[in-house]
């Protein structure tokens, strides 16, 4: 009799746990993703700002799972879930046939319904938007520094980030950093520690899923190094002048979403109720309603069985709750009762810059280079392949000491540029 065939769509944080903790299963599986790596989102604003390279940070997904025999890897874009059918739609080739499947397809951005803001606000969500970023951010001191005209110097000297999440507070305190160290004594024209970083928050406080406290700390650690911190402000419009904040137009060449995210659109093709974020309602054992062949994780999946608010959405949820799906396959093939998920939270850190940042691990709070250095090794390794470990480690190390970012280069064909690098 052929093996139970399992389906897992998404080689992200979720996809390559649920793959992994499958592998002594007696099971076939097949993981399909659009993309030939898996990428590791927690470092995209490090290659933004120019201080690794796209290929520190991804790795062929085929690589990192060559050792698991009952399992292959196929690149293809998957349209569409025919959960009556029970199979998996493809843009090239045969549906396939799945008899459980586990969808971990992440988020990408959401502009609130202001789709025409996308063009003049990159997210920062693959290694193609942190490539755009880094060529916009600089571009603009190169514009500015052969620009004559004071007002559109000053618009290309002015960075607005939408979001004061971790990926906001990162990008502007590094970009800070950017343009009061790294630059300041390569331009003639510029003086470019006069550059703006605004940092834009629609909520009461930036950082807001971390204690008080911290929060303050890294508003202080932001300020510092010389980031303008607007809360309870709402970016009102969007276009290639700049930003409104309110009725207030500010005056930016470059601008940067942080701010929402919805889940992968596959997840609507499901035809099971979805959250406010198009993320899957899931039932305690991470399955669909109506459907206990197909388990949903990570940031596709809308998990409020724990506490009132769904659980967030970071690599750690995706990872635990991708081995408990996996689990729960095995159960069920067995004729035994699936377990609820349960989220263990390991903690939250952000960082602000270099030697700043905030911890909050539940039972210990801390922040500034005890956090960093925490943060750092923690990053290190969690980071999939030795080469990547190390290469990050000697980047972080040299740009720590040096100030300086190795890889701001600005290409011209983003795209061609990851595939070059990737392909390294
Ligand atoms: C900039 C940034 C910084 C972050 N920082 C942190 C952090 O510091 N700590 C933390 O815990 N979390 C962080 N996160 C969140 C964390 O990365 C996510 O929670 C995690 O990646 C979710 O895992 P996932 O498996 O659900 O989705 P993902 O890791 O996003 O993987 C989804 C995969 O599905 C594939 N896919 C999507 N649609 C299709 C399709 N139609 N067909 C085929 N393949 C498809 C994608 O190519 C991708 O490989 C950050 C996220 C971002 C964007």
């Amino acid at each position: 009799m052929p093996l139970p065939h399992v389906v897992i769509v998404g080689g992200g944080f979720g996809g390559l746990s649920a793959a992994r903790a499958l592998r002594h299963a007696p099971v076939r599986v097949t993981l399909l993703d659009r993309r030939n790596h898996h990428l590791f989102q927690p470092l995209l604003y490090q290659v933004a700002t120019a201080t690794l390279s796209p290929g520190d940070i991804a790795s062929p997904i085929r690589w990192v799972l060559r050792h698991q025999k009952n399992l292959q890897v196929l690149l293809v874009d998957v349209t569409r879930i025919d959960a009556g059918a029970r199979q998996v739609v493809v843009t090239e080739g045969l549906p396939i046939s799945y008899d459980f499947l586990i969808l971990a397809t992440g988020a990408s951005h959401a502009y609130f319904g202001r789709d025409e803001w996308r063009p003049f606000a990159p997210g920062l969500k693959s290694l193609e938007d942190a490539l755009d970023i880094r060529r916009r951010v600089l571009m603009a001191f190169e514009r500015a520094e052969r620009e004559a005209d004071h007002d559109r110097r000053d618009m290309l000297l002015t960075f607005v980030i939408v979001g004061g999440g971790p990926t906001g507070v990162e990008l502007a305190g590094t970009l800070a950093e950017m343009a009061r160290r790294t630059l300041r004594e390569e331009f003639r024209t510029i003086e470019t520690s006069r550059t703006r970083i605004v940092l834009v928050e629609a909520g009461p406080t930036i950082l807001a899923s971390f204690p008080e406290k911290l929060r303050d700390r890294a508003r202080a650690a932001l300020q510092q190094k010389g980031v303008e911190v607007c809360e309870r402000t709402a970016v009102t419009h969007i276009d290639e002048r700049g930003v409104r904040l309110g009725d207030q137009p500010l005056a930016a060449a470059t601008v940067v979403w942080a701010a929402g995210v919805a889940a992968s659109p596959l997840v609507g093709t499901l035809g099971t109720p979805l959250d406010r974020a198009g993320r899957a309602i899931v039932e305690p054992d991470l399955s669909l309603p109506g459907h206990p062949e197909v388990f949903v994780v990570g940031d596709a999946a809308s998990f409020s069985h724990q506490n009132a608010r769904p659980l967030p959405g970071v690599a750690q949820v995706a990872m635990q709750g991708a081995v408990q799906a996996a689990r729960n396959i095995v159960r069920r093939m067995a004729g035994e009762a699936t377990r609820p998920f349960h989220y263990t939270d390991k903690g939250n850190m952000a960082i602000v810059g270099r030697g700043a940042a905030i911890a909050d691990l539940g039972f210990l709070r801390f922040s500034g280079f005890p956090a960093w250095m925490v943060w750092i090794f923690l990053h290190i390794f969690m980071l999939i392949g030795f080469r990547n470990r190390l290469s990050v480690l000697m980047q972080w190390a040299l740009s720590y000491l040096t100030m300086q970012r190795s890889v701001r280069l600005i290409t011209v064909a983003p795209a061609t540029h990851v595939e070059r690098e990737i392909g390294e």
